[in-house]
């Protein structure tokens, strides 16, 4: 079975027990069945910034904090939907829809639109739900949600994406959030403004899973990590790094407090 962007909403909705209405996407049975036997008190979806399949398995031991999520959990190669541009695609990742189905194709379109978000359709349902992002998402998002933090890129995208982090823990620590969805952007900016050669990736990749170990090693409660992609690289220089492949790497992993996955030197999982 191909899963698409589409299909990621419908999962969480049928995770946390609600109906998202006229969805075009399908629920993920085998992230369902993973979950059954499993006490998941809170979802967090991570959106990584422009990482497509083919750019994931390149990336290696870069993103190893990551891989032990995945090697713990489930991995898919799922499609990712025109037209690859970070909002559309959010969109369509948050509400199941399709891009001429949601529309949401500017931030300017999310401030006024009808169409609600797996967040909203949470709280709606009494499920606490938030989002930490960049200013003027979590402003379109204010009133909306539970819990809508703004974050500025005002000391370098490294500085923003551990500052999402750091909020994505409290959110949870402090304010009793069961759904978070969080955006981390190091590969996407490191793609369209200072990559000269393959080790700004590697290096970038690698301040991401830093924040990866530290929500594994930070979260106070049983929770299901879904990690995936907006798009895969769209910068025309890098887009060959992707193999002509447009699927994006979808993680479904469960962070027990009790049995974290461990991260070896090189990577690989310790055993134990
Ligand atoms: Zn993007």
């Amino acid at each position: 079975m191909k899963y698409t962007q589409l299909d990621i909403a419908p999962t969480i909705s049928s995770l946390l027990g609600f109906e998202i209405p006229d969805k075009d996407g399908i629920t993920i049975k085998e992230i369902e069945a993973y979950c059954a036997d499993k006490n998941t008190d809170q979802i967090l979806l991570i959106i990584v910034d422009g990482i497509g399949a083919a750019l994931y398995k390149k990336l290696d031991g870069a993103l190893a904090q990551l891989q032990a999520l995945s090697d713990d959990g489930l991995f898919f190669e799922i499609h990712s939907l025109p037209p690859r541009i970070t909002t559309p695609n959010i969109g369509t990742i948050l509400t199941g829809y399709a891009p001429e189905h949601h529309r949401l194709y500017e931030v300017a379109d999310t401030f006024y639109t009808p169409v609600r978000s797996i967040l909203e359709i949470a709280s709606d349902n009494g499920i606490k739900s938030g989002i930490v992002i960049e200013l003027l998402g979590a402003k379109a998002m204010l009133n909306r949600v539970d819990l809508a933090i703004g974050v500025e890129n005002l000391h370098g995208i490294i500085d923003y994406d551990r500052r999402i982090t750091d909020l994505a823990l409290k959110a949870f620590s402090l304010e009793g959030i069961r759904l978070l969805m969080i955006h981390l952007r190091a590969i996407d900016n490191c793609a369209h403004h200072y990559a000269k050669t393959w080790d700004d990736f590697t290096f970038s990749a690698r301040t991401i899973d830093e924040n990866f170990e530290r929500i594994c090693r930070c979260l106070c409660r049983p929770t299901l990590i879904l990690v995936t992609s907006d798009h895969p690289i769209h910068v025309e220089k890098w887009a060959h790094l992707e193999d002509n492949n447009a699927d994006v790497p979808l993680i479904a992993s469960y962070v027990n407090v009790a049995t974290r996955p461990k991260k070896g030197k090189n990577g690989s999982r310790l055993l134990g």
